[in-house]
């Protein structure tokens, strides 16, 4: 509030003006025929040499007379300025208790890639959908390093999650985000993230539409194409959709909301934890929940 004086200063009415280094003009307290009251350079500071004043924002507010004590004078300041105290009484000699309580926190925005990263998400979807379209073996490449047919590819390649190339290999387009997959399956990490990151789950606008009544969600992105490899969305009204690792963001939940879900995880213990978990969060949003335990139907 200290370096607001000059607002502070113009929304209790008096008038400055610039010279030089200073804001200057008539002074509000005496009859001031010439402009003897100034804003320092510093900012923070005014004074008027008749009345043998100076001070900052919370000592002008005393002189002006709009308060006669420290907190007084502080109250008055974040009224002027509109700026929020979390109480009222802060800096009095009185002493609470508790502390006072924080304001609630913002939400924060939600993650948007840099012109930069969107350019290279959007380049390797283009790249991919090239290559598929021009025939280039490298689809044929990916696609039998997968043990998937193409017609599985195409399908995944829908919608803003789906399919890139980048580095001249498989990478899983995420809405704010691009997955590269390493092609050697000895290499760690098998996976790294180009730019961006996860903001939903793989494919997930693709379980959103309407028409689809069922949900199966599994840890990574080959089981998920492993799915659509055995026509689990042969008909319509069923969708895979991939958690990028076990993590599940309690803000997720509600994008199933209404689906009837499987969860889908890996059957080993920190697969099923995990699949337990996710369980809990969606509850309360999904129509249903269940957890697939490698049963085939
Ligand atoms: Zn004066």
């Amino acid at each position: 509030m200290r370096h607001r004086l000059p607002d502070y200063l113009a929304a209790v009415g008096v008038e400055l003006r610039r010279n030089g280094t200073r804001l200057v003009g008539r002074c509000p307290v005496h009859e001031d025929g010439n402009p003897s009251f100034a804003v320092f350079p510093n900012g923070t500071s005014c004074g008027c040499y008749p009345c043998d004043f100076s001070g900052d924002v919370f000592a002008t507010a005393v002189w002006l007379g709009r308060a006669s004590t420290f907190p007084e004078a502080v109250a008055d300041v974040a009224a002027v300025l509109g700026v929020y105290l979390p109480d009222s009484t802060a800096g009095t000699a009185t002493r609470h208790a508790t502390p006072p309580q924080r304001p609630a926190k913002a939400p924060e925005p939600p993650f948007v890639l840099c012109d930069g990263d969107r350019a290279q998400v959007d380049a390797a979807r283009l790249a991919w959908a090239d290559a598929f379209d021009g025939g280039n073996p490298i689809v044929d490449q990916i696609a039998a390093s997968l043990g998937l047919d193409r017609e599985t590819l195409r399908r995944a390649a829908w919608g803003t999650s789906g399919l890139g190339l980048a580095n001249g290999w498989l990478a899983y387009a995420y809405p704010q985000g691009l997955k590269w997959r390493n092609p050697d399956p000895q290499a760690k990490p098998r996976f790294v993230w180009l730019v961006g990151r996860a903001t939903a789950p793989w494919r997930m606008e693709w379980a959103a539409k309407r028409e689809v009544g069922t949900v199966y969600l599994t840890e990574g992105e080959s089981d998920c194409l492993a799915l659509i490899a055995a026509g689990i969305e042969a008909d319509g009204t069923a969708a895979a959709v991939a958690s990028p690792g076990t993590s599940f963001p309690q803000a997720w939940a509600a994008m199933y909301t209404g689906k009837r879900t499987v969860l889908c995880f890996d059957l080993d213990p920190p697969g099923q934890a995990a699949a337990a978990k996710v369980a809990a969060l969606l509850a309360g949003h999904a129509a249903s929940v269940s957890i697939w335990k490698g049963d085939c139907q």
